[in-house]
C-alpha cells in the first residue's frame, strides 16, 4: 500500500504506523500490491494462485489496528452522543467534522488526494465498527465512502478527481440520489430527466430517502438524458448544495437510524456545468449497478456491527448485572443457548461479509456474495437485536440503553441499497444461470 510513509490522520495514522513492521505473510502481499483505487476492474490482475489460504476473517495488522482505533472513537466519542442523537433525530456536527478528522471520510481515497490511501476491507472494518455503536453513524461513512467516494474515483475523470476528492476526504459530505417517489425496486424507472444546454446540463424531478442530505455538500444524481433509449439514457451527474433550483423538500421522521438524515430532494431547472458529468453520458445505469453492488457489502457490515453490538450489550447485562432466582439470569440454560445461538449467527454473517470483501478486492465476481451477505446479515440484525430486547426484559424495552434503538435500526437493513426480494432475485438468478441445463 501507498499509504506506509505518509503522515495520516489519527485513527489510519494509527492503523497504517503498524505495518512498516508487517510480517511477509502472504495477505500482506495481497494487501501491498493492492492499488490505492479499490475497484474491482483494477484488480483483476491480482493472483491468488499460491497464496496461502487464511481465515475468511482474518486481517492484516493494518485492519486489525483500523478495528481497534475505530472501536476505541466510537466509544469514547459517539456513544455518550447515541441516545441523544437518535432523540433529536439529528446528526450531531461535532461527530461529522471528528470522523473527518480521523481519516474515516477518505478511507479509499489516495493519499495524494488528501485521503487515507487504505483498502476497501478497511472501509468495510470502520462501517461495522461504528455500526456496534451507531447504526446512524455507520450508514452516514458507509454511503459516503463505499457508493460516493467510489463513483468518483472509479467514474470522475482527472479534473474531477482534483477538485473533488481532496474535499470529499476532509470536510464535504456525499449523498447518492437514486430513488424516487415513484421508482424503488425498480430504479431505473425514474422520473427525474436531464436535457443539454449550451454550458452543460439542466434536471428537473425529485429524489426520495437520499440519506446524508442534510450534512452534505456533494450529491451524486441519477437523471434520464434521454428516455426514448429508457434506462440506456440514464446518466450520472454532480451537483452541488448551492446551486439554483436545487433544494431539500422534506426530513422523513423514522422507525430508525433517526439520526442519520433521509430527505426528499427537488430539483427545478438545476443547471449543471459540462465538467459535471460523472462517467459517459447513458452509462448511468451502469454505474449505479456497480456501485451498489459495492456498496451492499458496506451494509452488510452496518448489520453485522449491529447485531453485534446489540448482543454484546445484553450479554453484558445478563452475564453480570441482572439476578432473578438467586443467580444471575445468563446462567439460566435457556438463556445461554439463546446467547450461543445468535453469536453463532452473528459469526457466520460476518464469514459472509468478509469473503465478499475479500472476492472484490482480489477481483473476483462477488456479485452473489454481495447479495447473499446484506440479506443475511440484515436478518441476523433483526433476529439477534430482537432477541437482544427480550433477554434484558423491560430493561431492553425502555428508551435508556442501546437495545430498543438496535432493534429499531436494524429493520432497514433489508430495505435499503436494495429489499431482501430484490437480493433474492440477485441470488436466484445468478444460481439459475449456474444451474439451467
Ligand atoms: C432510511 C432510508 C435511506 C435510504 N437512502 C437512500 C439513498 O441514500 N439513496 C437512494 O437512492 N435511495 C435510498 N433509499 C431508498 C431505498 O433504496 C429504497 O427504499 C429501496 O430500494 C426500496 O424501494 P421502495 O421503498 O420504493 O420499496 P418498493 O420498491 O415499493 O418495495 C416494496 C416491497 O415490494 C417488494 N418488491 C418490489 N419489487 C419486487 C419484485 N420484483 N419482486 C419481489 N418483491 C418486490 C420489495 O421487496 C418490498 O418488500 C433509502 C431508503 C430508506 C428507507
Amino acid at each position: 500500500m501507498a499509504t506506509l510513509s505518509r503522515t495520516l490522520r489519527p485513527l489510519c495514522r494509527t492503523a497504517t504506523s503498524r505495518l512498516a513492521s508487517t510480517r511477509t505473510t502472504a495477505s500482506a502481499q495481497t494487501l501491498r500490491s493492492a492499488r490505492a483505487f479499490s475497484t474491482t476492474p483494477r484488480r483483476k490482475d491480482v493472483d491468488l494462485t499460491d497464496v496461502t489460504p487464511t481465515p475468511i476473517t482474518h486481517m492484516s495488522e493494518t485492519e486489525t489496528m483500523m478495528a481497534e482505533a475505530v472501536s476505541k472513537f466510537a466509544q469514547e466519542q459517539i456513544g455518550p452522543k447515541v441516545r441523544d442523537m437518535d432523540e433529536a433525530e439529528t446528526m450531531d456536527a461535532t461527530v461529522v467534522e471528528q470522523l473527518f478528522e480521523q481519516g474515516l471520510m477518505g478511507i479509499e481515497i489516495p493519499e495524494e488526494y488528501g485521503g487515507s490511501g487504505m483498502n476497501f476491507t478497511s472501509a468495510i472494518i470502520a462501517i461495522e465498527e461504528l455500526a456496534r455503536v451507531d447504526p446512524s453513524v455507520s450508514v452516514l461513512v458507509d454511503v459516503h465512502n463505499t457508493l460516493v467516494n467510489t463513483a468518483v474515483m472509479k467514474h470522475g475523470t482527472a479534473d474531477i478527481h482534483r477538485k473533488w476528492l481532496p474535499q470529499l476526504a476532509s470536510g464535504t459530505v456525499g449523498s447518492f440520489c437514486l430513488s424516487e417517489p415513484a421508482s424503488g425496486s425498480d430504479a431505473f424507472a425514474m422520473q427525474t430527466k436531464a436535457e443539454k444546454t449550451a454550458g452543460g446540463y439542466k434536471i428537473n424531478g425529485s429524489k426520495m430517502w437520499i440519506t446524508n442530505s442534510m450534512e452534505a455538500g456533494f450529491f451524486i444524481v441519477f437523471a434520464n438524458l434521454d428516455p426514448s433509449k429508457g434506462y440506456k439514457g440514464i446518466t450520472a451527474f454532480i451537483v452541488e448544495k448551492d446551486t439554483p433550483g436545487f433544494g431539500i423538500a422534506k426530513k422523513e421522521k423514522k422507525l430508525g437510524i433517526r439520526a442519520s438524515s433521509t430527505c426528499v430532494l427537488n430539483f427545478d431547472d438545476v443547471e449543471i456545468p459540462k465538467a459535471n458529468l460523472l462517467g459517459e453520458e447513458g452509462k448511468g445505469y451502469k454505474i449505479a449497478i456497480s456501485i451498489l453492488n459495492e456498496g451492499r457489502i458496506g451494509i452488510a457490515a452496518q448489520m453485522t456491527g449491529l447485531a453485534l453490538g446489540a448482543w454484546e450489550n445484553a450479554a453484558g447485562y445478563v452475564w453480570n448485572d441482572r439476578k432473578q432466582f438467586g443467580q444471575l439470569i445468563g446462567t439460566f440454560q435457556g438463556m445461554q443457548h439463546q446467547l450461543a445461538q445468535s453469536y453463532t449467527e452473528i459469526a457466520a454473517a460476518r464469514a459472509l461479509v468478509y469473503n465478499a470483501a475479500r472476492k472484490k478486492e482480489a477481483g473476483q465476481d462477488f456479485v452473489m456474495d454481495a447479495a447473499m451477505a446484506k440479506l443475511y446479515a440484515s436478518q441476523v440484525a433483526g433476529r439477534v437485536a430482537g432477541s437482544a430486547v427480550e433477554w434484558m426484559g423491560g430493561m431492553g424495552f425502555v428508551r435508556e440503553g442501546i437495545a430498543e434503538k438496535m432493534f429499531r435500526d436494524s429493520k432497514i437493513g433489508a430495505i435499503y441499497e436494495g429489499t431482501s426480494n430484490i437480493q433474492l432475485q440477485t441470488i436466484a438468478k445468478q444460481l439459475q444461470g449456474q444451474y439451467t441445463r
